[in-house]
């Protein structure tokens, strides 16, 4: 009962609007499979990167503000799940501090938990705030609201992030059956209102790791306006060892995608290293043989090819 206690099972309306769907029910349904789990609290050691409370600096020029623990969604595999219980806050007045006195910080990329749980007025106070710093060139909401609460996008909220622009929605998406009629209806509030959409994946085993699912994912996703940014390996968190699907079989995904589907809807294949080691980028291997200025390759189709370099 420990780890239901830690990582409650919640569902909310919406959800349970579309629970019936297979890929939706095992991304949300609390199984007793996470008992057995090894994973640790907090993957990214984000903790040891986090110089002011909900605020997390790990590249030179970004920082992550986790504004809230609380979520639309309650994913099984979120690599934050600590935070459900054992928030520490966020501290806004520090946290402004500390962003304006590093001045190399140019991007801020609001987070949670999902900063739309958040009232109107306070997500406006917090983008005030963070545009009146001279140093930050633009600003990205990380949110599930599109696929786990679309209601809460309406023309009030658009009229006052609109003022904050350059402002870029990072949604999570999994599965097309996540893709709704209201999902569409936000996803139009957000773009037409100019602030472009990327999605972020996560590549959950029995959920969506096939070729033929994320191809529908992605193509569908950017005749919608919405670029494919990144398909995440999923976190080594505590109940997460049932949804992590190996890196071999991801490249092997990401090969059959690569030619089959146009460049415009290929996302990066990212995972996060342990201990705070940050992201990584792969890519399938394409280098078969490299000597000087003679590279041999394979292409998408496994033939081989020959290339001379400058
Ligand atoms: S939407 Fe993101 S923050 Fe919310 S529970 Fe899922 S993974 Fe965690």
């Amino acid at each position: 009962m420990r780890k239901i206690k830690q990582h409650p099972f919640l569902l909310n309306s919406y959800i349970t609007s579309i629970i019936h769907k297979k890929p939706i029910k095992n991304q949300f349904i609390f199984s007793f499979l996470e008992y057995s789990d090894k994973g640790v609290n907090d993957p990214l050691d984000e903790k040891s990167h986090s110089p002011v409370r909900g605020l997390v600096h790990r590249y030179p020029d970004r920082v992550v503000l986790t504004i809230t623990n609380k979520c639309f969604a309650y994913c099984r595999f979120c690599f934050r799940k600590d935070n459900w219980n054992n928030f520490e806050g966020f501290d806004l007045e520090n946290a402004i501090k500390y962003i304006e006195k590093n001045k190399k910080i140019e991007e801020v990329l609001i987070s949670g938990g999902d900063p739309f749980f958040l009232n109107n007025t306070k997500i406006e106070q917090i983008l005030k705030r963070l545009t009146a710093i001279k140093h930050i060139k633009f600003i990205r909401i990380g949110t599930r609201v599109l696929s786990a609460m679309p209601s809460r996008i309406n023309i009030q909220t658009i009229n006052i992030l609109k003022k904050y622009k350059p402002l870029w929605i990072a949604a999570h998406i999994n599965h097309p059956d996540e893709i709704t009629g209201e999902f569409i209806k936000a996803v139009h509030l957000f773009t037409d209102n100019g602030m472009p959409i990327l999605s972020q994946t996560v590549l959950l085993k029995n959920i969506n790791d096939d070729a033929k699912i994320l191809k529908n994912l992605f193509c569908t996703l950017v005749s919608l306006n919405i670029k494919p940014y990144y398909l995440f390996g999923c976190d080594q968190a505590i109940g997460n060892s049932n949804f992590r699907v190996s890196i071999k079989r991801a490249l092997e995904i990401m090969k059959t995608l690569r030619g089959n589907i146009s460049g415009i809807c290929m996302p990066n294949f990212a995972f996060d290293l342990p201990n705070g080691g940050g992201k990584i980028i792969l890519e399938p291997d394409r280098i078969l043989k490299h000597e000087d200025k003679h590279y041999l390759f394979k292409n998408f189709e496994n033939k081989e090819f020959g290339y001379e370099d400058i």
